[in-house]
């Protein structure tokens, strides 16, 4: 994977991310978000249950939260793959996605023949 290539891909993660925790807070804004990208997000659940009258009062934002957090662990994961050196790779067969895919897709963490074969088998 060339570096030129990795740098636009982390640049358009990191605004998208950006992005995204802009909008979680609007929509929730009694999540806790940490703003590096390695935090654990595990929490942001506990922190639902256990604030059960504010997750009823924004029960319609839910799905949407839900939605954001899932979006915003994607683009983290892909963060925490480059700089681990791993993003890119198929987590199926372990060979190199293809930079048209990761291009129109930054969050990819299968190759086309795999993310096929996933989809016919469901
Ligand atoms: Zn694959």
């Amino acid at each position: 994977m060339k570096i030129a290539f990795l740098k636009e891909i982390e640049e358009r993660l990191r605004t998208e991310r950006e992005k995204l925790v802009l909008e979680i807070r609007r929509v929730s804004p009694h999540v806790a978000i940490a703003d590096a990208f390695d935090a654990d997000y595990s929490t942001l659940g506990d922190k639902e249950d256990e604030s059960a009258g504010v997750a009823a009062e924004i029960g319609d934002n839910l799905s949407l939260e839900n939605e954001l957090s899932s979006a915003l662990r994607d683009i983290d994961s892909a963060l925490k793959a480059i700089a681990a050196g791993t993003y890119g790779t198929c987590k199926y067969c372990k060979q190199l996605i293809d930079e048209a895919r990761l291009n129109a897709r930054p969050t990819s963490t299968s190759c086309v023949m795999c993310k096929k074969t996933l989809t016919q088998e469901l």
